[in-house]
């Protein structure tokens, strides 16, 4: 029994002398091991009671589970003391610099009809042109009649309508903006007109709803040499290089004369046969124009023996698609953007 207890006294001191050097959760681990472990001092001299006399031994073990209690406490105490200190530490090592710049950072980007739209509407700005909206429901007044084609005329046949019940329709071109711009502010006037515009139209190269963007200059004096510089230009200055062109004569009710505007293949520059772009012409039409109808710039309240301009209008589609090299419509209005984020003809 006192070999017992002498025992218990010298586990005790040892572990106090042990405890004051323990630094970190790591030597505490191992210090719990050395004395409450399977082969520990502790659990040895508990093992010795059964070679106590059955009298001595219900109080010796009743003073080595306290002290077992006690070590098991102050090594909880001890272990929360060190954690604390260690999080502490590590914390203060791990300061966060918040001036680094993020990392893998996937902010989305513009659709590139969008941002083909914005790239022109910056380019028209720069010589004085301001934005002009218009309602996507439109009046036949002003997507028709205004614009020098009335019920009987056969360019109404050119276009295939969305009509309301209420006879009013999708706008199918943004011409109108034109003239509800010219009654509302006057001459003279520069407008670029971005939008959506609907004809019922479905295959693989059109869709029902497509993009427009359409510009108007309404002056004293405006001359087609004005205009041809004002497109080129345009074209120059989207593509980022200078572009052959040429202008055809063609037809549209709403101005006359009326012209057509080709450039040099953006893809192969003529010089390719079989080239997919211009299907080896080496030309490739984008830009409808002509000097304004003087009816129509009459429909607008302006006078026309005062005032004359030229209007011209595009694809926005077709006009992203060749400066991004995409070469299917349909991808511009399925929604997904893995074609976009790959490679272009992967
Ligand atoms: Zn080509």
């Amino acid at each position: 029994m006192n070999a017992l207890i002498e025992g218990m006294r010298e586990v005790r001191a040892s572990f106090d002398e042990a405890l004051s050097s323990v630094d970190s959760t790591e030597a505490l681990g191992e210090l719990r091991v050395r004395n409450l472990g399977k082969k520990g001092a502790l659990t040895v001299l508990l093992k010795s009671l059964g070679k106590l006399s059955p009298e001595e031994r219900p109080a010796a073990g009743e003073q080595l589970n306290a002290l077992r209690d006690e070590m098991e406490r102050t090594i909880e105490a001890k272990g929360r003391e060190l954690r604390a200190r260690e999080n502490e530490a590590r914390e203060a090592g791990e300061r966060i610099d918040v001036t680094l710049p993020a990392k893998g950072r996937c902010g989305g980007s513009f659709h590139p009809v969008a941002q083909t739209m914005h790239e022109i509407v910056e380019i028209l700005q720069g010589m004085g042109y301001s934005v002009a909206l218009g309602p996507e429901k439109e009046e036949e007044l002003y997507n028709f009649e205004s614009l020098n084609m009335p019920s009987w005329h056969p360019a109404r046949d050119m276009q295939d309508t969305f009509y309301f019940p209420d006879g009013t329709l999708l706008r199918t071109h943004t011409s109108p903006v034109q003239v509800r711009s010219m009654l509302r502010y006057g001459a003279p006037l520069r407008i670029v007109c971005p939008g959506k515009v609907y004809r019922r139209d479905n295959d693989p190269t059109h869709s029902p709803m497509f993009n427009q963007i359409e510009g108007l200059m309404i002056d004293r004096g405006v001359s087609f040499p004005v205009l041809k510089g004002t497109l080129s230009g345009l074209m120059d200055a989207f593509f980022g290089r200078s572009l052959k062109n040429r202008f055809r004569a063609s037809y549209f009710p709403f101005t006359e004369p009326s012209m057509e505007l080709d450039i040099e293949c953006v893809e192969c520059g003529g010089s390719n046969a079989r080239c997919r772009v211009c299907k080896g012409t080496g030309w490739l039409e984008v830009c409808g124009m002509g000097m304004v109808h003087p009816s129509v710039v009459r429909a607008g309240g302006i006078d026309p023996e005062r005032y004359n301009g030229f209007a011209f209008g595009m694809g926005l589609d077709r006009m992203a698609m060749l400066k991004y090299g995409i070469n299917d419509l349909r991808l511009l209005f399925d929604g997904d953007v893995s074609y976009f984020l790959s490679g272009r003809d992967a």
